[in-house]
């Protein structure tokens, strides 16, 4: 059988993890570039996460495929010019259903 590769858990997160280590992805579709920590994308996606997959979508064209992802650290002359994507605030939704009058929702 022959080996897979990368090597299943090769790429997680959470071998990358570091305080200036962003997180670089590049939209092949729509050239959208979006950068993240990578101590956020290990906090929110958890340390598993494998550093190679986008965590999101693009939200401009919506694809998913055509995306590159590398990683980079950051310098003391990013600080203040360079953009990043950062957890903010988390939004709750109220889903409706239709159901028969006297039925348990
Ligand atoms: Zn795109």
């Amino acid at each position: 059988m022959p080996e897979r590769y990368p090597p299943p858990g090769k790429y997680r997160v959470r071998n990358y993890m570091g305080k200036d280590r962003v997180m670089v992805v590049k939209c092949g579709g729509c050239h959208r570039i979006v950068r993240y920590l990578v101590e956020d994308i290990a906090a929110v996606k958890g340390e598993d996460w494998d550093i190679t997959c986008p965590p999101y979508p693009c939200s401009t064209c919506g694809t998913r495929d055509a995306m590159g992802v590398f990683l980079k650290e950051a310098t003391k002359a990013d600080v203040g010019v360079m953009d990043i994507r950062r957890p903010w605030k988390v939004v709750t939704i109220q889903k409706w259903k239709t159901v028969k009058l006297g039925d348990k929702v």
